[in-house]
């Protein structure tokens, strides 16, 4: 082979190679940023939000997704707005007037049974609890309702699904570091058995990686647990 046909293989073999690994790193660029869309929210100034200023020591990078219930049974003729104006402005009494002195919502978001979900809190900020844990970092979702006596709804998961995707995207919250609020603090049964049996046994996770995988979530929750809830969440009007 002569030194000129040698070098002719050479660079078709680079040129290949360059050809190759230039597509390879196209598609992980592709891949990195696909992009999975901010879910439909109604806004603070849609549902009339009127919070105190936060102090500036409250400001937080988020780092974990954490979810929870309401812990009180949603019934049927509640309404969402009237349900989220009164959190407000019970939770900016004062402690002396059965309040409990938080500036704003104690959550970032919060969903409806219909799986309509309201933003509360700016997420720059801590959240509040009434438990035992450091909440610096976490990003607070509640869903409305009482899933130790109530069965949540399919609308609901699905909002809960995407919102924890485009979530985890946007603060780039690890897998390791999505879960309930029983995960974190041990004086609580909150989310509540009915929605925990789909974090503790993966499917939450697996939906959400079909999101992030641009797929629609194939959420089947299943039978009702052994010992319930069996009734179902009621849909607002
Ligand atoms: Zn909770």
């Amino acid at each position: 082979m002569s030194t000129k046909m040698m070098m002719g293989t050479l660079c078709f073999g680079l040129m290949l190679w360059g050809c190759t690994s230039q597509s390879v790193a196209e598609e992980d660029v592709a891949k990195t940023q696909s992009t999975i869309e901010k879910p439909v929210t109604i806004t603070a100034e849609q549902w009339g939000s009127d919070p105190l200023p936060i102090p500036e020591d409250r400001k937080h990078t988020p780092k974990f997704i954490t979810i929870h219930h309401a812990g009180v049974d949603w019934k049927a003729g509640n309404d969402p707005y009237e349900k989220i104006r009164n959190l407000q402005s019970w939770g900016k009494k004062t402690v002396e007037d059965g309040g409990k002195d938080w500036p704003d919502l104690p959550y970032h978001f919060l969903i409806s049974p219909d799986g309509r979900i309201f933003e509360g809190r700016p997420i720059e900020y801590e959240p509040e609890t009434n438990t035992n844990y450091d909440v610096h970092g976490h990003i607070g979702v509640q869903i409305w309702g009482n899933f130790q006596s109530q069965r949540i709804s399919p609308s609901q998961v699905d909002s809960v699904v995407h919102l924890t995707a485009w979530l985890s995207q946007e603060y780039g919250v690890e897998d390791a570091s999505i879960g309930g609020h029983r995960d974190v603090a041990k004086d609580t049964s909150c989310p509540g058995a009915d929605f925990y049996r789909y974090l503790e046994d993966g499917q939450f996770l697996g939906w959400v990686n079909q999101v992030r995988d641009g797929e629609s979530p194939t959420i089947d929750l299943g039978e009702p647990l052994e010992g319930g809830p069996t009734e179902m969440i009621p849909l607002p009007e």
